[in-house]
């Protein structure tokens, strides 16, 4: 039977969330969407020593700025939110599968205390052991419900004696099960250690909660970082051992997201050291240290996700520009590599120009407005804003980068010294005054205009545009370089252009015009 495709993001709240997080999240999101399926949330927080506390709202704000809406859950209580693994608990939900596997002899009690787990891991290294486990070599000699009479563990239980419950993992058995990214994945399980599955305290651990509440929320789809990868065949055991083999999700496993050197996994360090967040909003640790995030940077989301979504993904086209819409359309599983891919802060600002750019003048405007008050500049007309963002745009990355130079605001007071040096010649203020006339005859003063009358000026004189723009420009903006005269001379308007032509001549350059 088809079942409708159902993922779910399951991350801990221990900590901020790295962008592999978000990553992990979005081919979640995009896949649900594409096959018509359902976006679960839930919070791994069975690890209560690694809560962290403002870590659950961070990945929902996280999420929303993202553009990643959820579809579903309601906690346990019934309120809207995500699903909570520790109420869940409360419900007492994990442990009836957990009375199931010991029922059927998948797993058993165990009663070691940290003391003689310790004492059994140092002997055996001692012996040349490398990394020893809890397993089928190791279990007869533990106290646990296999070594133990069963007089002696009922007395055990009966005296509420701490213990974990772990399962079973049988002798030469091949576990296998198909990654839709990485393919077959064959494990012996002579090689892997009889994992906790709960705790007396009536804590599931992340193995047995993961996999009760994938059956539980008919997950059909396990899309999750590599790092998950080992716990694969433990999983695939679970579903086996508690009889949902039939209903057992398929896997895929996501390769790392790289240092930009391709040297190892990229983490906060590279992005202190080379000066980019990893993380998509600021997060503030409940010590009161600041992280940077893609936000607070001045990155738009959708810029943001766009280049995510390439980061491990290949459309197999050329095209890098794409809305949400167009991600949902053309992503597949199978188009995700099987190893890691670089970060490339530069590529990432690129992404950002990209959708700055494309963004009409009027939404640039708006961003902009209050950043004018902010500066305490007079506000000017909305038509004003808008051609003014039109003109900045395409040197910008960010919006803050649009208001990079006030010229357009105020009247320079202070000129580019290179250009001055370099450019002003003993000619110049005749030729300035001569193109001031042409100006001013300019019945209707736009930008075409202004450039014709320019142009013919200049030939008619038969001068070089590098003999009077740079000079023309350092009087009107104080700069030595920018975008186009014509349009910044048309958006101030003649008399100020005119103005602005005067006063610097006089007043900077000592030529009274
Ligand atoms: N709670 C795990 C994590 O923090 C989730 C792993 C999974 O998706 O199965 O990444």
């Amino acid at each position: 039977m088809e079942r409708k495709v159902r993922v779910r993001f399951a991350p801990s709240p221990t900590g901020p969330l790295h962008i592999g997080g978000v990553r992990t999240a979005l081919y979640n999101y995009l896949f649900a969407k594409k096959h018509g399926g359902d976006f679960l949330l839930r919070i791994e927080d069975t690890d209560q020593t690694r809560y962290v506390k403002g870590a659950e709202d961070y990945i929902l704000e996280a999420l929303k700025w993202s553009g990643l809406t959820i579809d579903e859950g309601v906690g346990v209580g019934g309120e809207y939110g995500p699903y909570r693994q520790s109420e869940r608990k409360e419900a007492g939900i994990y442990k009836k599968y957990v009375d199931q596997l010991l029922a059927s002899g998948h797993a058993y009690y165990a009663f070691d205390t940290p003391e003689e787990l310790e004492e059994m891991r140092e002997n055996l290294k001692k012996a040349g052991v490398a990394a020893p486990q809890y397993n089928i070599n190791t279990r007869n000699s533990m106290k646990n419900s296999l070594s133990l009479s069963a007089e002696e563990v009922q007395k055990r239980l009966d005296n509420n004696e701490p213990y974990v419950v772990r399962i079973k993992i049988p002798r030469n058995e091949e576990v296998k099960f198909k990654d839709l990214i990485r393919g077959w994945v064959v494990v012996q399980t002579t090689n892997l250690d009889d994992k906790v599955l709960y705790k007396s305290d009536g804590m599931p651990t992340y193995h047995m909660a993961n996999i009760v509440d994938d059956y539980l929320m008919k997950i059909t789809h396990v899309i999750r970082g590599e790092e998950w990868l080992p716990s694969g065949p433990l999983h695939v055991l679970l579903y086996q051992y508690l009889g949902w083999e039939e209903v057992m999700p398929q896997f895929a496993h996501l390769p790392l997201i790289l240092k930009p050197d391709g040297n190892g996994k990229l983490s906060k360090r590279d992005g202190d050291r080379l000066g980019f967040p990893v993380f998509p909003i600021q997060w503030t640790s409940p010590e009161g240290e600041i992280s940077s995030g893609y936000r607070e940077s001045g990155y738009f989301p959708d810029a943001f996700i766009n280049m995510l979504a390439l980061l491990g993904w290949n459309p197999g086209t050329t095209q890098e520009i794409f809305s949400m819409e167009e991600l949902i359309q053309a992503f597949s599983l199978e188009k995700v590599g099987k190893s890691g891919s670089k970060f490339d802060p530069e590529k990432t600002r690129w992404f950002n120009a990209q959708y700055l750019r494309n963004k009409s003048n009027e939404e640039l405007a708006a961003f902009v407005k209050p950043l004018v008050a902010e500066k305490g500049f007079a506000m000017p007309s909305d038509s004003f804003l808008s051609q003014y963002c039109g003109l900045m745009k395409e040197r910008a990355v960010f919006i803050n980068d649009l208001l990079a130079e006030d010229y357009l605001f105020i009247a320079p007071t202070t000129y580019d010294e290179q250009t001055v040096n370099k450019k002003w010649k003993p000619e110049t203020p005749e030729i300035i005054k001569e193109l001031r006339t042409v100006l001013e005859n300019i019945v209707d003063f736009n930008a075409a205009n202004i450039e014709i009358a320019f142009k013919s000026f200049i030939e008619e004189k038969g001068l070089g545009f590098g003999a009077v723009l740079p000079n023309f420009r350092v009087l009107v903006t104080g700069m030595g370089m920018g975008p186009s005269m014509f349009e910044i001379c048309a958006l101030l308007g003649k008399e100020e252009t005119l103005r602005r032509i005067d006063v610097g001549m006089e007043k900077i350059l000592n030529v009274k015009m």
